[in-house]
């Protein structure tokens, strides 16, 4: 298997180069989804946010209320924190779980990764990091023409979020979105000839040794 990291600011059309990447055979391990998952009505990432952070955080039908959520956990450092502690363990276990079920294949596994960081990367053994780039004000116009935000909570959301420059930093290749969306699928159709020629990530002798079935 190859395994790549995809990144990019809300707006940037992240999701639209997975989606590409997965119509040409990619394998999407996507890290917003897992959160959503690890926190369904009774599992155990859920018990813990209720517990730290009380009942008040439960809807009425069991699941969480991410707005009531949002508001206690973004108070502070401290309660962001914690939060970040019961949630980002259980999502890097459940990716390196989905990445190690690919170990054995020829697949091109993209970890879609809204924030992703320095210590994603040699965490997961990605090769490569695609980063997915706009210019803020397009961002903003196409957050506020397609998806219903306001300008102002777009560029509030923006910049709440790594920089671009930082982003960028990152990449090993960029996908500029700029244009339309013809010319990102041509540079998705690129990144996905170029992703074939990668070296394929080594699995670590731990991660071998845990799927063997002895
Ligand atoms: P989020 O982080 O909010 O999920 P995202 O980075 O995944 O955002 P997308 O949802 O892929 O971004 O794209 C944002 C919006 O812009 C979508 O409505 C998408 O259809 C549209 N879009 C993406 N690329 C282009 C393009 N090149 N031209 C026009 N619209 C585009």
């Amino acid at each position: 298997m190859i395994v790549v990291g995809l990144t990019g600011g809300i707006g940037s059309g992240k999701s639209t180069v997975s989606k590409l990447l997965a119509e040409r055979g990619a394998v999407i391990v996507d890290a917003d989804a897992i959160v959503h998952e690890l926190q369904q009505p009774g599992t155990p990432v859920l018990a813990a946010i209720a517990e730290r952070f009380g009942a008040d955080v439960i809807a009425a039908d069991g699941s969480l209320d991410r707005g009531k959520l949002a508001e206690v956990a973004f108070a502070d450092a401290e309660s962001l924190q914690a939060l970040n502690k019961i949630v980002h363990p259980a999502v890097q276990a459940e990716m390196a779980a989905r990445v190690l079920a690919e170990a054995d294949t020829d697949h091109v596994v993209v970890l879609d990764i809204p924030l992703l960081r320095a210590e994603h990367r040699e965490r997961n053994g990605m090769v490569a990091v695609l980063v997915v780039d706009v210019p803020v004000d397009v961002a903003v116009e196409r957050l506020v023409a397609q998806r219903g935000f306001s300008e102002a909570d777009a560029r509030a959301r923006i910049a709440n979020q790594i920089s671009r420059e930082e982003r960028r930093e990152l990449a090993d290749r960029v996908l500029d979105n700029s244009g339309d969306l013809a010319s990102l699928e041509r540079q998705v159709d690129e990144a996905w000839e170029w992703l074939q020629t990668l070296p394929p990530t080594a699995v670590p002798a731990a991660a071998d040794a845990a799927s063997s079935p002895e």
